[in-house]
């Protein structure tokens, strides 16, 4: 008796949620019609972008091919006359991307960028691989004020290395070696 009590309970519960929907106002969203604006910071198609001045703010070091789980990021580094560091060629293998994020994490001049735009579905794979051109853009992305050489490497007038308050002197790391 109990039990049949209790399967009237979960039947009842079940008709209430049904008969409480009939009533509310369908949510569907016409997509591709509408889109949704999504959160700035929404993971989807990479993007390389660039310093304030224009100049490219990849440096070649491979920090995010080398972060990158799926090993999708390849590219080959070179140096211009003034000694910066820049990608002859950069590629990004979007069939493979899993979108984590960890290849930005990782980027030390923001260059290498997630942004919200998901629509990059294509029915031949080979599309999906990105060079350089066409993933580098004429702007900073999210940070358009950010700019490595501002921070990196910067000569301060409050000493030099081992100099500042609680600062060991450099450690000489040929001292190490075996
Ligand atoms: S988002 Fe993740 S999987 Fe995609 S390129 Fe970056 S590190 Fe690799
Ligand atoms: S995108 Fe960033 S992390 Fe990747 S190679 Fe360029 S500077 Fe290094």
């Amino acid at each position: 008796m109990t039990e049949a009590i209790e399967a009237l309970k979960a039947l009842a519960g079940g008709f209430a949620t049904t008969f409480k929907h009939l009533f509310r106002k369908p949510i569907t969203e016409e997509y591709p019609e509408y889109k949704r604006p999504l959160p700035e910071r929404t993971r989807a198609r990479i993007i390389l972008t660039r310093d304030p001045d224009g100049k490219e703010r990849c440096v070649a070091c491979y920090l995010c091919s080398a972060v990158c789980p799926v090993s999708c990021i390849s590219m080959q580094s070179a140096q211009k006359e003034d000694e910066r560091r820049y990608a002859t060629w950069f590629r990004i293998n979007f069939a493979r991307c899993i979108y984590c994020g960890l290849c930005e994490e990782a980027c030390p001049t923001s260059a290498i960028q997630l942004t919200p735009n998901f629509e990059t579905c294509e029915k031949d794979i080979l599309k999906l691989v990105y060079e350089k051109e066409d993933l580098l853009v004429d702007h900073g992305g999210k940070d358009k004020e950010y700019c490595f050489y501002k921070y990196a490497g910067i000569v301060t007038d409050v000493g030099g290395k081992g100099e500042h308050i609680r600062e060991d002197k450099p450690v000489n790391v040929k001292s190490n070696m075996p």
